[in-house]
């Protein structure tokens, strides 16, 4: 028994609105093939190990001191990156990077929520929006998406506009549904949102739609695009995410940030895993091709496929996905319930990992 196990939950004097929630749970098991969390089944090369070894050597010297407060190396090479992908000419005072880009969407619900003010998001969406959202006490308020999950433009832009949120939140490619929204819908979202706008773009690798990035120049005020290193980069164990906005967006989030937020060697590995950019990113091509297969498979065996334009595929129906996910998981598959009724969600591994999965699907009682 550790010391302090006779303390329950319930007695202490937690925060009224954050009894009785659930904490954020993707299952991490032991399990030969995990297909559960979007991750870009490529490790590292030996090349960037060593890159990334070398880079976390030379600052181990300089560890009695904090980092760069402002990551301004890392930032001038994601605005390297960012633009070079995007056309869109971003430079250092239009980035900010965090520990993964959940730590980015906190600090914009920190900065632009809280107490008294709303945050909108089209579910099902992505699940640590709303959770995000608690955690500093801003109220978040579902809107709809059709039965097939995808966005009807129209009454999103009727739901923002009669809601008028202090945020939006949209996920393009969705997480996890999959689909994306076309720059010219996003457009009639952006135009009449009276707040902040944060598409998360954690997926735009594998889109074949341009990155919303586009139209930053146009909705300067307001549009903030969040990405992440986690999936196209694979770098999820790094810990790096960062967005695309105006500067002063920028400020405002140091208003908000803890001082020395990103360590010396999560800057350090982040340079060099995007020094090696180019090569990681040939992933994407594989695991694109992947997802086709994997889309065509399934549905040739007689599954739903929701259409999808990220690295991870929802399908169905089940008649208890949670029965069938635990059937999965006892051939050795561990993809996951997302929460949604008679569905699952697959993240696009190698091909070897796709074939097992695929494999299983054939056994898998619906
Ligand atoms: N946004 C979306 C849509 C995601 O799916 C994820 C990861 N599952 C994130 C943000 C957060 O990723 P990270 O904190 O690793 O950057």
């Amino acid at each position: 028994q550790p010391i302090g196990s006779r303390v329950r939950l319930a007695d202490l004097p937690l925060r009224e609105d954050l009894r009785g929630g659930t904490p954020y749970g993707a299952p991490q098991l032991d399990v030969s093939i995990r297909l559960n969390t979007n991750e870009n089944p490529y490790p590292p090369p030996p090349e960037l190990v060593a890159d990334v070894t070398a880079a976390a050597s030379a600052v181990a010297g300089e560890l009695h001191r904090y980092p760069d407060r402002d990551a301004v190396a890392l930032r001038t090479d994601l605005a390297a990156y960012l633009a070079a992908s995007t056309g869109v000419p971003v430079t250092v005072d239009n980035l900010w990077a965090a520990n993964g880009s959940n730590e980015i969407l906190q600090q914009l619900l920190q900065a632009f929520g809280g107490p008294g003010r709303t945050a909108l998001g089209f579910e099902p969406s992505y699940s640590m929006h709303p959770i995000i959202a608690a955690g500093t006490r801003t109220d978040w308020v579902p809107a709809p998406r059709r039965a097939d999950f995808s966005l009807d433009t129209a009454e999103a832009a009727r739901v923002i506009a009669e809601r008028a949120p202090d945020l939006v939140f949209i996920t393009s490619p969705n997480n996890p549904t999959g689909q994306s929204i076309p720059v010219d819908q996003l457009r009639e979202l952006i135009a009449v949102a009276p707040g902040v706008v944060v598409v998360d773009e954690a997926y735009a690798e594998f889109s074949s739609q341009p990155s919303v990035l586009g139209l930053l120049a146009e909705f300067a005020e307001k549009l903030v695009v969040t990405r992440t290193m986690s999936k196209a980069f694979a770098f999820a164990g790094g810990r790096l995410g960062y967005l695309a906005a105006a500067p002063a967006l920028i400020e405002a989030l140091l208003l908000v940030r803890l001082p020395y937020h990103l360590s010396s060697l999560t800057q350090a590995a982040a340079r060099a895993c995007l020094a090696h950019g180019e090569q990681t990113l040939r992933s994407v091509a594989t695991l694109v091709g992947e997802r086709h297969r994997v889309v065509d498979s399934l549905a040739g065996m007689g599954f739903q496929v929701v259409p999808s334009d990220a690295n991870f595929v929802l399908f169905g129906q089940f008649t208890d996905a949670r029965a069938s996910w635990r059937s999965y998981l006892d051939q050795g598959v561990l993809i996951r319930d997302v929460g949604i009724g008679g569905h699952l969600r697959v993240s696009i591994g190698t091909p070897e990992e796709n074939d097992a999965f695929l494999a299983a699907s054939k056994e898998i009682v619906r």
